[in-house]
């Protein structure tokens, strides 16, 4: 019977059935076979008793016995857990190791209990009792049966230790202890808003690649775990995941309140605001933070999308700080990604085209040059002007590769104006913020014009007021510098939209300033505009700056800007931008002569 018994929980063992039910069956068909005993299984956790198996025990004895610290005095479990050995106590009511107990187990009619340690190794990992109804030790045939069952047990819990450890490290991130993507992907199925309402945060470190690169790798790891701790001391250990490189996620359940999603990000950034020691360096952890609620009826999957594009939105617009997913916020991303996708795929086509819109002198009207603006043709033919895809150049790669076509393909159509002996002075070529951090501009654009053979004074490159200052969150200063001194002019674009301030311009000197669009329309006599308009010539005159005014759309408008002292203008008023055949056609007519010596060069 045994035997029997001992091949039917070897295959339990072998099936990887839970251990709990393992110990369960076995204390079943023990009782079966030596009738009249009652069995019980204890695990021994750093000291404490926990049930695992004891099916003919009422649950209130169960109950008593949890927690409960192996000791000398223990009963005959936490005395046998406590000494590694066999404990026979033939008679409970009167045994002094069973005085605090006696009363749990005399109303049951159990009157002496026999307990046995199992053993893993060195270790005590459970107690394996026999209690009896009559005041007696362990006959023989019992002798045998524990020591089988023991045996059984401990190969038992042992296989069930090995398994939660291989667990733990399956699901466990190993650098933070934090619980790792494997584990945030199964916590997050399960998880139900109709039962309590929950949200995510998803936290990316900023300046890791920084630190990396500057401190080393043992100091990013130290940034990493840095985060990780002040994070999950916040979001909750078991609430706080690692998905891997600088980014975490925390589960916010919010039973207490609803804006506890807010408030906890609020809470993280600043305790991670707090200088930190990595590898012997002094760092001041960055992250940015997007966030989603769990609405109604919405799949755990949707809401974590909802959180990373927060979070992809953050980084771009509000680096260091917070931003919660609302509608809206979706549409703008999925039309930005459209137009990275659509403008990547016409660049690999070769469907993106440069145009060119004449900047005429507004006395007479003669074209000094152009500013080529890109133009996307569908794979149906038509033809979409930037403003409808240049979002797309927030994608750091698709504007790389943008500017490279453009730079390209305007150095070719140069070299053959300049070779049919047309009046070209210069064509500006916009850059987006991505190109000046790139770091190689000046090298990319002074190769392709030399290829082309294009001397690069006849080159102005545009660059919006927004990048100059940099917004980007780096100094371009160095890069402006650079372009300058190979001979190249710098426009500042847009001038007037944003924060532009004319004091940078002693900082970092331009060539041009092009006044906005929305400048030139205000133009009326006594508006405010033209006094500022009036300034900025004034002031960008006396500094040996030129100036363009931009989107020109009026006679009066052009007569207006030349009376503040305005030279170059650009707008529909004169040209819209056109293909190059139209821009050559244009040059050859109304292409500005030649000046003669001595003549006013205030264009
Ligand atoms: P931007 O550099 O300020 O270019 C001027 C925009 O104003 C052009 O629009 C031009 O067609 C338009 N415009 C010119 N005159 C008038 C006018 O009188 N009235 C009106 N309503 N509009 C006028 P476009 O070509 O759609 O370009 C929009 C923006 O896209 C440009 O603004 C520039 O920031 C960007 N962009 C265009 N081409 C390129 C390029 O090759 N590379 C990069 N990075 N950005 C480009
Ligand atoms: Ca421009
Ligand atoms: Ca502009």
């Amino acid at each position: 019977m045994i035997l029997e018994l001992q091949n039917a929980i070897l295959e339990m063992i072998a099936r990887g059935e839970p251990l709990e039910k393992i110990v369960d069956l076995l204390c079943r068909e023990v009782e079966v076979i030596a009738p009249d005993i009652v069995c019980s299984v204890l695990s021994v956790r750093d000291g404490l008793l926990h049930p695992l198996a004891a099916p003919s025990l009422p649950p209130h004895f169960s109950a008593a016995v949890d927690n409960l610290p192996a000791g000398p005095m223990s009963g005959s479990c936490g005395t046998a857990a406590f000494l590694k050995q066999p404990v026979v106590v033939t008679d409970i009511a009167t045994d002094s190791r069973w005085s605090k107990y006696k009363d749990l187990a005399l109303p049951l009619g159990l009157v002496a209990c026999w307990s046995t340690p199992i053993m893993v190794g060195e270790r005590v990992a459970a107690t394996f009792a026999f209690y009896f109804r009559r005041n007696r030790g362990p006959n023989e045939t019992e002798k045998r049966i524990v020591e089988a069952s023991v045996h059984l047990c401990s190969i038992a819990i042992e296989r069930d230790e090995r398994l939660r450890e291989r667990e733990k490290l399956t699901y466990t991130d190993a650098l933070t202890g934090l619980p790792n993507r494997a584990r945030f992907n199964k916590v997050l199925a399960g998880l139900d808003n109709a039962i309590s309402p929950w949200g995510i945060l998803l936290v990316d470190i900023d300046n890791l690649k920084l630190v990396n690169d500057t401190f080393g790798h043992a100091a990013g790891d130290g940034l990493i775990q840095t985060v990780a701790s002040r994070a999950s001391a916040l979001g909750g250990p078991d609430s706080t995941f690692r998905l891997g490189g600088d980014e975490f996620a925390i589960i916010v359940y919010r039973e207490n309140a609803p804006d506890e999603l807010e408030r906890m990000a609020a809470d993280i950034l600043s305790s991670l605001s707090a200088a930190c020691h990595c590898a012997g360096h002094v760092v001041f952890p960055k992250a940015t933070i997007g966030g989603a609620l769990a609405g109604a009826d919405e799949a755990p999957d949707a809401v974590l999308q909802n959180a990373d594009l927060a979070l992809y939105h953050a980084k771009e617009r509000s680096r260091g700080q917070y931003v919660q997913f609302a509608d809206g916020l979706g549409t703008a991303l999925t039309r930005r990604f459209r137009a990275i996708r659509d403008v990547g795929l016409a660049l690999a086509q070769a469907r993106i085209h440069a145009f060119y819109q004449p900047i005429v002198r507004l006395d007479n009207r003669q074209i000094v040059g152009f500013e080529a603006l890109a133009r996307m043709r569908t794979p149906s033919g038509e033809i979409v002007a930037a403003a409808h895809f240049h979002e797309a150049t927030k994608d750091a790669q698709v504007a790389a590769e943008l500017t490279q076509c453009m730079l390209e393909q305007v150095a070719r159509d140069m070299r053959i104006w300049l070779d049919d002996g047309l009046p070209l002075q210069h064509v500006g070529v916009n850059l987006s913020a991505a190109d000046l951090a790139g770091g190689n501009l000046n090298e990319r654009i002074c190769s392709v014009f030399e290829e082309a053979g294009v001397p690069l004074k006849h080159v102005i490159v545009e660059v919006t007021e927004s990048v100059y200052f940099g917004q980007g969150g780096f100094d371009i200063g160095e890069e402006i510098r650079r372009l300058r001194s190979s001979g190249l002019r710098v426009a500042l674009d847009d001038f007037g939209t944003g924060y532009a301030s004319l004091t940078h311009l002693l900082t970092v000197p331009v060539d041009i300033i092009k006044i906005d669009k929305s400048f030139t329309d205000r133009l009326r006599p006594l508006d405010p505009a033209a006094f500022i308009v009036e300034g900025v010539i004034d002031i960008a005159h006396k500094l040996g700056i030129r100036v363009v005014a931009e989107g020109i759309e009026e006679n009066a408008q052009a007569a207006q800007l030349l009376d503040l002292g305005c030279a170059l203008g650009q707008g529909y008023l004169f040209s819209r931008a056109v293909d190059r055949d139209a821009a050559a056609t244009l040059l050859r007519n109304y292409g500005q002569v030649a000046e003669r010596p001595g003549q006013s060069r205030r264009a």
